[in-house]
């Protein structure tokens, strides 16, 4: 996007922490015009500056999308990036999942970005072009268990990215799925919390997972990479002249995405079964 006059502009969504603002950061000091956003105003009051209009945005809140969007449109009169980075993972066995959160997580990770798409694509046809960046995972392309609900969510973005690439292609709109795997952020944090149910309720049929899936937590957190490289990673999505689909993100990412989707379904089962300590449950 080297060949505008004006800054470029981008909205990203979930600018509180963690990747989001790295990547605010990273694109205010390269030039861009950044709207970084937050469902807590507060949370990103520190991010203001010339380079940085801070708007309120929560993704599962239609008028709230509506509002950020339009406000971006009025201000720059355009939008030539839409980084969906907003997100959490919910973990804890899918037979225990309550309804409210299966639709917390769908509602935040796929119905949010598809809906922020349909309200910045009007402005990028006709304008002849933008990107949208989909920040997906590992785990939405490979499943693990104990984070299905998490794992369904970005599979359903990882699949709505595809579809919308190609229908958005005829209007020079590109649609990219950045991919990363453990990114030193607050998400660990969030998704512990989110858990603790699963941990603390012993009468959990699953309860003696939760050690071993909470050690391999641990361990992909003690490998992770800081957020300013899935920021780099990004930046190079937005400005590259033929960006690529995916975006394998981070060095366990691009280990993990060459060698797990090649495996069989028995073998990606088995390399968990050994991960997490599946073993065959007695009936009493
Ligand atoms: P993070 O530090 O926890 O940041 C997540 C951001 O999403 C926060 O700003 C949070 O805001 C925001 N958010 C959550 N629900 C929201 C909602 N309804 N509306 C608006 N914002 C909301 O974690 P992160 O690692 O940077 O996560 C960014 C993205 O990367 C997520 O989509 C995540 O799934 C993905 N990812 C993370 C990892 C990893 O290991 N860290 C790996 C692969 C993919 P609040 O402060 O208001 O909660």
């Amino acid at each position: 996007m080297s060949e505008h006059t004006h800054p470029p502009i981008a909205l990203i969504s979930g600018c509180s922490s963690g990747m989001g603002r790295a990547t605010a950061n990273l694109l205010a000091e390269k030039g861009w015009w950044v709207f970084a956003t937050a469902r807590r105003l507060e949370s990103i009051s520190d991010l203001a500056s010339d380079q940085v209009t801070t708007l309120r945005l929560d993704v599962t809140d239609e008028a709230s999308m509506v509002a950020a969007v339009d406000q971006v449109l009025e201000k720059a009169g355009r939008i030539d990036a839409l980084i969906n980075n907003a997100g959490y993972g919910q973990a804890g066995p899918l037979e225990e999942a309550t309804a409210d959160e299966i639709r917390c997580q769908f509602e935040t990770c796929v119905f949010g970005p598809l809906r922020l798409a349909q309200l910045v694509l009007p402005a990028m046809r006709a304008q002849g072009g933008g990107r949208i960046v989909n920040i997906s995972t590992v785990g939405g392309r490979v499943a693990i268990p104990f984070i299905g609900v998490y794992n369904g969510s970005k599979f359903a973005l990882e699949a709505i990215s595809d579809a919308l690439r190609m229908e958005t292609r005829p209007f020079g709109v590109n649609v990219i799925v950045i991919e990363p795997g453990g990114v030193r952020t607050n998400f660990n944090t969030t998704a512990t919390r989110l858990a603790q149910r699963f941990a603390t309720d012993n009468k959990s049929p699953y309860h003696r997972y939760f050690e071993p899936f909470n050690r391999f937590i641990a361990q992909s957190t003690k490998n992770s990479a800081p957020p300013e490289r899935v920021a780099q990673v990004i930046h190079r999505a937005l400005t590259i002249r033929r960006p690529r689909a995916r975006y394998p993100a981070t060095p366990d990412a691009r280990i993990m995405l060459a060698i797990l989707p090649r495996l069989s379904d028995r073998m990606k089962d088995a390399v968990w079964r050994w991960i997490l300590r599946l073993r065959k449950e007695t009936v009493a």
